[in-house]
């Protein structure tokens, strides 16, 4: 680690608040505040107490004077063949206009409002307009099924929920209207109005007279009207993005207001290595954590030009990416591991097909990196390729080799170092104790998290502290994942530790799957758990027990299986086999051993099944699965 890094981060863990009180003065506060951070409850953190400040001032209004005409977001689709580019001054504007019609509707501070939009400009602006207003969004990834959909809406109580007629995916029209409205019809809590972006796409759109608008056609009656920045203190929730965790409910991420800003403002400086007034371009979704960090605020808050994207990395062939970092000088790119592995199947000449000259570093996250496709993407493209690590409920990266501080030596499968303000460590699973260099614990943080993680589970402070903070006897946050460190301290993140599935760097509860297959009523049991996929990281597979008088066969059963999914969870999470069998390998007190299901339907042994109930169940999985004894 270089003498430069090592003070930066040193500073970072022992003088945190002067180092924070610092990072601060990136963004604009309308009021200072009293204190750097209160930590008076841990593990609860509390950034600049007292100070007031607005996210989308500092993302938009602050940049009007310097960067009015400069593009803030350049929109292309190669789904529906169309570019848009907003400048600043354009975007401000389109901001105000819906934030007067959110506010005309009743949207003040605080209240909450589900953003369920495909990978459009419109959305953006729709986050922008909640946090002017100081309202709290919570963006719902486009993917995800009714019943997930109406789970978010009862926790979360939307006044309003703003949507589209459609989206497109890979070629394929998504419509989303239909959608909510299950949502809606499913949901204890539902919101009194559903805003609608009309794209054109799907000409019947079912419409409810009386609580479904046309958001355009308002936003256009608003032209001229004014709407004041609201100021919000900085402890004060800026949005929500649930996530999946061990059980069934997803839990709501809550974010602050000004750690969040300042966070990523100074990670754009310092992690990604950026200037203000360039072009950024994450290819992840605004519904994912990425989406909102890296697609929305982060480039914003820094005055560069963020590219949105909807569209494949392929289509219409496997140059399209480099084509836009050609055409729009990109000079920054966040992607995943999964999307490489997806070009490595393509022939490389792609990749030369462009001048990308523009780009200087491809940053990746989302799960492990392997070696190989490390190795492919960066001598096929000829820029830094980097890996970095986080979650969803850290905000922004807690591993990472932070170019804009010092470059450090690459290590092939290592997102490198502890970020600064995340003083990491790995310890023994059961005990807690810290782990020596070259052995494997888990990944835990010391408190308090710095500004940016998440503040506590939205309306449930005991699951905060249950979910993340209970697992040692020290205070620890448990970050779910295996890793190792060497002895030059780099880290290697080995993969989940608890029952969450990573597909295409997207996380998924087993037993959110679990339960959406077990509400069919041929299913007795089901175990869902992830095993390695080529493409996708890992992918789910599902095995299940029939009930005693069900006649389907196992096709029948796996068709039945797989739709549950699509329905409740969503096609993302659909298993990639579905398997029957007569009984579930338990132990003797009754817990499912899903180490051993995974295991053998990786092709592997399944290892120590001492505490095992009946052994028939493991040949039996064992023939379903094919795999070796
Ligand atoms: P999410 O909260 O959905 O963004 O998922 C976060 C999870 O993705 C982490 O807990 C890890 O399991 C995995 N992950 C993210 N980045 C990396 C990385 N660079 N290497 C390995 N795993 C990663």
């Amino acid at each position: 680690m270089s003498e430069r890094y090592q003070q930066f981060f040193r500073r970072s863990i022992k003088e945190k608040e002067a180092f924070w009180e610092v990072q601060a003065e990136q963004i604009y506060w309308h009021r200072k505040w009293d204190r750097v951070l209160d930590y008076d409850n841990p593990p609860f953190a509390w950034w600049y107490v007292g100070g007031e400040t607005n996210t989308c001032y500092n993302c938009v209004d602050r940049h009007l004077e310097a960067r009015g005409d400069q593009n803030a977001i350049v929109w292309v689709s190669t789904e529906v063949n169309q570019t848009r580019t907003l400048t600043y001054r354009e975007l401000h504007g389109e901001i105000i206009r819906y934030a007067a019609v959110l506010r005309d509707l009743g949207v003040a501070k605080g209240d909450r409002v589900i953003i369920y939009l495909p990978m459009i400009p419109e959305a953006l602006v729709a986050m922008l307009a909640c946090m002017r207003l100081g309202a709290i969004h919570s963006v719902v990834f486009g993917g995800f099924a009714p019943h997930n959909l109406a789970a978010r809406i009862d926790d979360a109580r939307p006044k309003v929920l703003i949507t589209a007629d459609a989206g497109m995916r890979a070629g394929k029209v998504v419509r989303y209207k239909p959608l909510v409205d299950r949502a809606i019809e499913a949901s204890k809590h539902a919101p009194q109005k559903v805003l609608l972006i009309n794209r054109g796409i799907d000409k019947d759109m079912p419409l409810t007279p009386g609580r479904d608008l046309d958001l355009a056609e308002l936003a256009a009656k608003q032209d001229g009207a004014t709407v004041e920045t609201v100021w919000v203190e900085s402890r004060e929730p800026s949005y929500i993005l649930y996530t999946s965790g061990t059980t069934g409910t997803p839990k709501g991420v809550q974010r602050d207001t000004g750690g969040h800003t300042v966070a990523l403002a100074a990670s754009m400086k310092h992690i990604y290595g950026c200037k203000p007034g360039e072009t950024y371009w994450a290819t992840s979704d605004i519904g994912w954590v990425v989406g909102h960090s890296y697609i929305v605020y982060a480039p914003l808050l820094h005055g560069m030009t963020t590219i949105v994207y909807e569209g494949t990395p392929i289509n219409p062939d496997p140059a399209i990416w480099w084509k836009i970092v050609e055409e729009h000088r990109v000079n920054v790119m966040f992607s995943a591991p999964t999307a490489v592995r997806i070009l490595r199947r393509e022939d490389p000449r792609y990749m030369r097909q462009h001048n990308v000259s523009s780009l200087r570093t491809l940053f990746l996250a989302g799960e492990p990196l392997d070696a190989p496709s490390y190795h492919w993407v960066h001598e096929n493209l000829g820029v830094t390729v980097l890996d970095h690590y986080w979650q969803t409920e850290s905000g922004w990266p807690m591993l990472a080799n932070c170019v804009g501080v010092q470059l450090e030596e690459v290590k092939p499968g290592s997102p490198t170092f502890p970020v600064y303000g995340w003083d990491l460590l790995t310890v023994d699973d059961e005990s807690g104790k810290v782990m020596p260099a070259g052995q494997r614990g888990v990944l835990v943080a010391r408190p308090p998290l710095p500004p940016g993680a998440l503040s506590t589970v939205w309306g449930d402070d005991q699951r905060f502290l249950d979910s993340y903070f209970s697992h040692y006897p020290e205070l620890l946050y448990y970050t779910g994942d295996y890793a190792i460190r060497d002895a030059d301290n780099y880290f290697f993140v080995l993969g989940r530790a608890d029952e969450v599935i990573n597909v295409a760097g997207h996380r998924l509860g087993t037993r959110e799957i679990e339960e959406a297959i077990s509400g069919h009523p041929a299913i007795a049991e089901v175990a869902a758990v992830g095993v390695k996929d080529e493409l996708k990281g890992q992918a789910v597979v599902a095995i299940v027990v029939l009930k005693n008088d069900v006649t389907l066969s196992e096709e029948e059963v796996a068709v039945a299986v797989k739709k549950q999914v699509d329905d409740q969870v969503g096609p993302i999470a659909r298993p990639r086999e579905v398997h029957v069998v007569a009984g579930l390998p338990k132990t003797r007190s009754g817990k499912v051993i899903r180490r051993a299901i995974t295991a053998m339907a990786e092709g592997r042994d399944a290892g120590d099944l001492s505490t095992l109930e009946d052994e028939t169940t493991i040949e039996d999985i064992q023939k379903a699965v094919g795999g070796a004894s």
